[in-house]
């Protein structure tokens, strides 16, 4: 289910698998419909560049590429611990998530 994504762009996270294991970093965009994601300074790929005006040699620009988000874990920002997350309903309806280390709403 696409809104079930534990991680959302602006989240603070930690790669807890693959080549940037143990780095923490801030995801800048989700992409719910393949559970990926993409996490600054993560998992760098190398893209080639068309040259253009301004760069006539072309060249190799990296890029974020995406991490499946089962890689990634939630850094609360409450505790600053990588966290699993729970989710409650709030009085109004709106599901909030919540850290399951130190029980603090993660959505504000
Ligand atoms: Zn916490």
């Amino acid at each position: 289910m696409a809104n079930s994504m534990s991680v959302k762009a602006g989240d603070r996270v930690k790669v807890i698998a693959g080549k940037d294991k143990g780095k923490e970093s801030r995801v800048l965009k989700v992409q719910p419909e393949k559970e990926r994601a993409v996490v600054e300074k993560v998992n760098m790929i190398k893209k080639a560049q068309r040259p253009t005006q301004r760069n006539p040699q072309g060249g190799l620009l990296e890029i974020e590429g995406t991490i499946h988000v089962s890689n990634l874990m939630l850094v609360c920002p409450s505790c600053s611990q990588p966290t699993r997350v729970a989710r409650r309903r709030t009085d109004d309806g709106t599901r909030v998530r919540v850290c399951k280390k130190c029980k603090n709403d993660i959505d504000k």
